[in-house]
């Protein structure tokens, strides 16, 4: 039992309500699934008359047993809408939501909350933890929707890892990288360009505009909506106070002042933080993704820990300022998450660019040496002697906060790793204090963090928002691209989900041929008896942009009609999708030709 209290009621069947003049009334969503633990008052489904739409609540708390309609069905008062397994108390913790805290034990009983007998400094409707992509988020909306909202942040600059040092500063770097290739490639085409000469103090003030003009495009949004930004780090005191360690400069510098906020509701929002390997030394010339993105020298030799999508995006940059790469991965393949399929095409590309890629391999020692990092290996892999590199990137992994924010004092309950459980409304088990973004679990991306945000906001303003994505996709923004979202083949077959699939090969996309760039495919999965899209990917250049399509798709629940017949724009990469879609069909004459479904 995932929800932690539920389990051992009765069941009962749940049915629509008088709900006034709705009468044979169609569905138009249906927000629950078997196995969500709801409260009273949640909403179940949503119908919709020719004049007003309108959500059926929950009569009482309990767990989903068997949902009984679907989007479309009609209704009316009496209709059942669900099973549900009911229960008198309120449950200790809530489910995890749909991409959070990933595994699904069962939760740890709540902290006793503390009480906070001394004063505040300030007061607010709505206090957000952290300023990043989820938390400013989450500020703003607020603030749109009306609360008085402070925002809680220990640096100078919001925006959180995204912006700072993640999403932005790798794709200004990565751009460069792109660009440059590409000019290397144009020798084939008949035009030299020469070897680049590299100004790396110019290259980071340019990254450095970037990341300036986002951040203080923030800073004058929150002031635009009048959201008090309070500068330093927050510990909560209760469930209703925050103190917070006021700070200065650049960093987290104390200026010994603290404050205390008090707050009707509160969003967590404190991000995460990379991995560090406890046998690795502390020496200058090892980095995370955040000194690798300080650009302070272009090393000859750079040893890549971890083959994940920060790690490799990393080691793309590095690869075109002219660092040799190797990669070290544990498990055996690069980019965990993704079809091998991709992963394939990928790795063709880059046997050039990159020595080597160490798979089943573990990094046992690194020595800090005057002439190097002196690194062995072990597994299947492992060179038979050490390897001496002038850089090594750590891209390990990422840690949740939610062990540094006194989350205890609130009574809010973190698990062992650091994440927040929370339900379908991004509430954690206290009912007013919310939690997003990364602390809250997997896949640790901005987008799923902004979604999250807005969804918390609304709730906790009283609206009847509820998180439930049917996809968030993934992106590699490496070269070339690799993005997938839905459901992957992988998934499929772990799930026994019969699907049915076409690949449409580049090879045979006017446009990247023209480009130069012919190596991808655009795969799209449908589910074999609905004929719904169910998921798809995308490996080429700008891979990362064309899989937003698909994204629509999957979510719009459509069917390979509906995208085959969209016509698209020619001749662009993101026709590839539509081909796709008719290849499914047997429908496609850019191929030759195909078995008729
Ligand atoms: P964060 O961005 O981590 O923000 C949390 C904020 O809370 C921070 O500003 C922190 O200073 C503050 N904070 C924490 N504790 C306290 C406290 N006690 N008091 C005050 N303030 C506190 N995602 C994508 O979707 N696309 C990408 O291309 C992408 N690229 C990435 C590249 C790199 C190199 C990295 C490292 C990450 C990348 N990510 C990317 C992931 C993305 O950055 C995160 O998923 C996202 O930033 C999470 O947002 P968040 O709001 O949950 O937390």
């Amino acid at each position: 039992d995932a929800g932690g209290g539920y389990g051992g009621g009765s069941l009962e069947e749940v049915r629509v309500p008088d709900i006034g003049d709705f009468s044979d009334v169609p569905i138009i969503e249906v927000l629950v699934r078997a196995g969500d633990t709801i409260r009273p008052e949640d909403p179940l489904i949503t119908v919709e008359s020719d004049k007003a739409s309108m959500d059926v609540p929950a009569p009482k708390a309990g767990r989903v047993t068997d949902v009984l309609v679907a989007v479309g069905d009609r209704v009316s008062e009496g209709s059942p809408i669900l099973m549900l397994e009911a229960q008198g108390k309120a449950p200790a913790a809530p489910s995890p939501s749909a991409g959070g805290a990933s595994d699904k034990k069962a939760a740890a009983p709540a902290p006793q909350a503390a009480t906070h007998t001394g004063g505040a400094d300030l007061e607010c409707e709505m206090l957000v933890l952290g300023a990043g992509p989820g938390g400013y988020s989450a500020a703003f909306r607020a603030a749109d929707l009306g609360m008085k909202t402070v925002l809680v942040e220990r640096y100078a600059s919001l925006g959180g890892v995204c912006l700072n040092v993640g999403c932005i500063p790798s794709k200004a770097l990565l751009h460069v990288a792109a660009v440059t290739e590409a000019a290397n490639a144009m020798a084939d085409h008949g035009i030299a360009f020469g070897k680049p000469k590299i100004d790396l103090d110019k290259l980071r003030g340019w990254k450095e505009k970037v990341v300036g003009k986002l951040t203080g495009g923030l800073a004058g949004m929150a002031k635009a909506r009048k959201v008090q930004t309070v500068r330093g780090v927050g510990k909560f005191l209760d469930p209703h106070h925050l103190e917070v360690a006021l700070t200065r400069g650049d960093g987290r510098e104390p200026t010994g002042d603290t404050q205390v906020v008090k707050f009707d509701k509160c969003i967590i929002a404190a991000g995460s933080q990379s991995v560090k390997l406890p046998f690795i030394p502390d020496d200058p010339r090892v980095v995370d993704s955040t000194g690798a993105l300080e650009l302070t020298s272009i090393p000859k030799r750079m040893l890549v820990i971890g083959g994940g999508i920060i790690g490799l995006e990393m080691a793309t940059v590095y690869a075109s300022l002219g660092t040799r790469i190797e990669v070290v991965e544990m498990l055996d393949g690069l980019m965990t998450g993704a079809d091998r399929d991709l992963v394939k095409v990928w790795e063709k590309v880059n046997a050039p660019r990159f020595d080597k890629v160490m798979l089943k391999t573990r990094t046992a020692d690194v020595k800090a040496q005057k002439n190097g990092l002196k690194v062995s290996f072990e597994g299947d892999n492992a060179p038979a002697e050490p390897q001496l590199y002038d850089m090594i990137l750590q891209s390990v992994g990422r840690r949740p906060n939610g062990n540094k924010i006194g989350a205890e004092n609130a009574g809010v309950v973190v698990d062992e790793r650091g994440f927040i459980a929370t339900d379908k409304q991004l509430r954690t088990n206290v009912g007013h204090i919310f939690a997003i973004g990364d602390i809250i679990g997997q896949p640790m991306l901005a987008h799923k963090a902004v979604h999250e945000a807005h969804v918390a906001a609304e709730a906790a303003a009283g609206q009847k928002s509820v998180f439930d994505a049917r996809q968030i996709p993934s992106v590699a923004y490496t070269d070339p691209e690799v993005a997938w979202a839905g459901k992957t083949e992988t998934e499929c077959k772990a799930e026994g989900i019969k699907y049915g699939k076409a690949v449409f090969p580049w090879a045979a996309s006017g446009r990247a041929i023209a480009n130069g760039r012919d190596e991808g495919f655009t795969k799209v999965l449908f589910d074999e008896e609905t004929h719904r899209i169910i998921g798809g990917a995308i490996v080429g250049t700008q891979a990362g942009d064309l899989i937003s399509e698909l994204c629509l798709a999957i979510e719009m629940g459509c069917d390979p009609v509906d995208i085959g017949k969209t016509i698209h724009p020619h001749p662009t990469l993101g026709e590839s999708v539509g081909m796709a879609a008719e290849l499914f069909e047997g429908v496609c004459t850019d191929l030759p030709p195909q078995k008729k479904r």
